[in-house]
């Protein structure tokens, strides 16, 4: 997918390469979801971790059975991801994969609450991808 340049404007040049491939904030729909991811923290030098708020929104009469499952990939390598709203798997060094261990109502927006990696100061998101269950 094409990515407007300004998705750099943010990012100092130190980032390089990595800062055309992903953003501070991406959404995807998929089915009946409409799902958010937002780099709520970011260019603080020194600190390692970063916090990413996940908010799935719902438009659906149906309701789904659990798992919920979110996939986040970032841009560079996380470590440690602690999420509050569901639990998290270092499915590959730069993805991270969210599971929701509770049934979801007709046109509930589900938060995820945030998730917590460990990554440098240039980490950014690439994609976000969300699958129930029927
Ligand atoms: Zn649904």
């Amino acid at each position: 997918m094409y990515k407007k340049p300004i998705l750099m404007a943010t990012e100092d040049m130190s980032e390089g390469i990595y800062a055309a491939s992903g953003a501070n904030t991406i959404t995807k729909v998929v089915d009946c979801w409409t799902v958010t991811a937002t780099l709520k923290q970011i260019n603080q030098v020194g600190r390692m971790d970063r916090r990413i708020q996940i908010v799935c929104a719902h438009a659906s009469v149906q309701g789904h059975q659990p798992p919920l499952v979110v996939t986040v990939t970032f841009n560079n390598p996380v470590e440690n991801p602690q999420c509050g709203g569901a639990t998290p798997t270092l499915t590959a060094p730069n993805v991270v994969t969210l599971t929701r261990n509770q049934p979801v109502n007709p046109n509930e927006s589900v938060g995820l609450g945030d998730l917590v990696v460990w990554a440098d100061d240039s980490l950014l998101l690439v994609d976000i991808d969300i699958h129930d269950t029927h």
